[in-house]
């Protein structure tokens, strides 16, 4: 009896792909934390949007809550890194609780800018996604009314301010580059005067990840985009697959969820992973399609990165 060989599967791998240098960060400000501290550690909202890392910090002893008041007074708290809104800190330092805040400094960079404009009397537009941790974090950054958020190009239209009103504009971290541009577009045509910085808040990680995942896609039949179905910048990332023509893109978390049929007829197979997607999960896939078919791998590199961001110093010291 012949054993059929495998069929041939070209694997296209983007670079770069996965952990970005604030999801690096706060993964390792929860561990150190835990070394210091020992267990049990709070973690207000998952640290990153990913089930993978939740779990794994859990099994050394942190424990997630939605909100402060679901953790003890005595035990350290440390805030994700998207950000919280100003009463948090404010709320944990009247408890007296230890907090470390693992929020990614191109994150904060955004609030300081935020407060910068408010401060100057500017009211700000900020582009985002309503309910998203970052969204919340930065809109709470201002008092209430404050800042707007617009979603899409035709929020821009509906906007609906005096000649007095002064604005600067702000962005989630995460965007779409495609898409914002065509938003900031139209803010700059409606308030030619609105201040903000030349491009966007799009951070070098969401830029370099969407940027190799559209190469990647250019050339390939479907991608497999890794990540969790809240995270913003892994979703974008199967928008631009898309958006660069390539006919199939699907987000999966892990080897598990790939349905075999999905790759009927395709020859070449790009792989990415959000931000916030650890290289183990990638291994994982690939070593999967390995079982199935004949794989090759190339890796697809349009940027290198070497961003790296210190640590809080209560946990240095
Ligand atoms: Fe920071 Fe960008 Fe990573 Fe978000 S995606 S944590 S802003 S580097």
């Amino acid at each position: 009896n012949a054993v059929a060989t495998p069929r041939e599967l070209r694997i296209l791998l983007a670079g770069p792909r996965g952990f970005c240098a604030g999801v690096d960060r706060a993964v390792l400000i929860v561990e150190k934390a835990l070394e210091r501290f020992g267990a049990p550690v709070f973690v207000r909202h998952e640290i990153v949007h990913n089930r993978f890392v939740v779990e794994s910090l859990e099994a050394k002893g942190a424990v997630f809550v939605d909100e402060l008041d679901q953790a003890p007074d005595d035990r350290p708290i440390v805030f994700s890194a998207h950000g919280v809104p100003k009463s948090v800190p404010s709320e944990a330092q009247r408890r007296n609780m230890i907090y470390v805040d693992a929020t990614c400094p191109l994150v904060s960079k955004v609030h300081r800018e935020a407060e910068r404009h408010h401060r100057e009397g500017r009211h700000v537009v900020l582009i985002g996604h309503e309910g998203h941790p970052e969204v919340v974090g930065t809109m709470g950054q201002l008092p209430e009314g404050a800042m707007t958020l617009v979603e899409t190009v035709s929020d821009v239209a509906k906007l609906d301010f005096d000649d007095t009103t002064t604005l600067a504009h702000a962005t989630q971290t995460t965007l779409s580059v495609d898409e914002t541009a065509g938003i900031l577009a139209a803010l700059r045509d409606r308030y030619p005067d609105i201040q903000g910085p030349k491009k966007e808040d799009i951070c070098y990680a969401t830029t370099n990840r969407q940027a190799a995942a559209k190469k990647v896609a250019q050339q390939a039949d479907a991608v497999f985009v890794i990540g969790a179905p809240n995270s913003s910048n892994s979703k974008r990332l199967v928008d631009v697959a898309h958006q660069a023509g390539c006919p199939k893109a699907q987000l999966i978390q892990r080897a598990n969820d790939i349905d075999w049929s999905y790759l009927d007829g395709v020859g070449t197979l790009g792989i990415t992973a959000g931000a916030s997607a650890p290289e183990v999960l990638v291994t994982e896939v690939i070593e999967a399609c390995g079982k199935h078919f004949d794989v090759t791998v190339e890796e697809v590199v349009t940027a290198v990165e070497d961003v790296e961001f210190k640590l809080p110093r209560v946990l240095v010291a």
